[in-house]
């Protein structure tokens, strides 16, 4: 594929921006002194890092700007991606495709624009860096220059905030990762008191697999586990590897009695799996699941209710679903 052909594949620029798993997460400082900085060299009152979705732009962050999002059809980035040069609008009241604008004719007033596209290492523009006004003006090329030179630090950013937060092998999320997202659904039952559930699965016996049919032979199944579990689940539920053959599926807006159907689902494809290999291979897991509330509204004493449960399926012969028990009321 050219160049050329990458600023016209859409489904492979919404893919490369997917494959970042970015969009609605909350901001960051890293992307937030980006902004910061454009805001101060530039001397612009605004400044944002926007991710092109299918029909929105999304904004890591925004600096003087308000909004987290806006239509994708009134976007200036969603210029600045169709091609690889700096898109700069030195007048957007004098500018056929901007003067009609609601960014321009209402708030925020924009009236000049200078964005650089962010162009994943694949060569797809995700989405823009870009510095505004609220008045008509040039950009200089020491300007320009700097946010050039800031647009692929803010893609080196988000390439390591992938590595930090998804384990290599399975995609999942990596400990560190999963205990801030249980953490931020924590958060949201305490203020808006929302269900939610915790499925803890081990695999059985996993050490047999590597005993007798080697490590890469294990490998396969872990990642065929954790692709089942992707599968499975919904697009909001979070999947994280907690150590070696052991995931955790945290499951928003979901009662206890329907984590504990999920989780006998997920018990029953694992059971039912076969693994390509040679020869085949199947496994089993056992599973503890734990609702929020009560006594558990600490990541680490929801994680040990659920470990508790999942000890108790081991116990019992394996290959099966175990509840904890209902949390109890927090001492007044
Ligand atoms: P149980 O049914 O009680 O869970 O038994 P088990 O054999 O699954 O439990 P144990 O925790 O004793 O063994 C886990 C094994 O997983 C030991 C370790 O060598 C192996 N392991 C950990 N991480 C990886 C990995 O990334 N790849 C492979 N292939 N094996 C791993
Ligand atoms: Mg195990
Ligand atoms: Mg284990």
């Amino acid at each position: 594929m050219t160049p050329q052909d990458r600023l016209t594949d859409e489904a492979g620029r919404i893919a490369a921006l997917r494959r970042y798993q970015i969009l609605d997460t909350p901001a960051e400082g890293g992307f937030d002194k980006i902004t910061d900085m454009v805001r101060a060299l530039v001397g612009v009152p605004i400044s944002a890092v926007s991710l092109i979705d299918t029909n929105r732009q999304w904004f890591k962050s925004h600096v003087g700007l308000d909004v987290a999002e806006t239509p994708r059809s009134v976007a200036f980035c969603d210029h600045a991606i169709r091609q690889d040069a700096p898109l700069i609008i030195p007048d957007a009241c004098a500018d056929a495709r901007f003067c009609d604008n609601p960014l321009v004719t209402g708030d925020p007033g924009i009236r000049s624009y200078a964005g650089v596209p962010l162009r994943t290492p694949e060569g797809y523009n995700v989405g823009s860096l870009c510095a505004i006004d609220t008045r008509a003006r040039d950009f200089a090329p020491e300007q320009m220059a700097i946010l050039q030179g800031l647009a692929p630090i803010v893609i080196e950013q988000m390439e390591l905030r992938l590595l930090a937060e998804r384990d290599g092998l399975s995609g999942a999320l990596t400990r560190r990762a999963f205990v801030a997202a249980i953490d931020r659904q924590i958060a949201l039952f305490t203020r808006h008191q929302r269900p939610a559930a915790l499925v803890l699965l081990d695999i059985d016996h996993f050490k047999r697999v590597n005993d007798d049919h080697g490590h890469p032979a294990g490998d396969r199944v872990i990642e065929a586990v954790a692709d089942l579990c992707r599968t499975l689940s919904r697009p909001s539920d979070s999947l994280g590897r907690l150590g070696g053959e052991e995931f955790g599926l945290l499951l928003p807006e979901t009662s206890e009695a329907d984590a504990m159907a999920a989780a006998r689902r997920f018990c029953d494809a694992v059971a039912a799996q076969v693994i390509p290999h040679d020869p085949p291979l199947r496994v089993t897991a056992s599973f503890g699941v734990a609702a929020l509330g009560g006594d558990r509204m600490t990541s680490h004493s929801w994680l040990a209710a659920a470990d508790a449960a999942l000890y108790e399926a081991k116990r019992a012969g394996r290959n099966r679903v175990a509840l904890a028990p209902p949390p109890t009321a927090r001492a007044a």
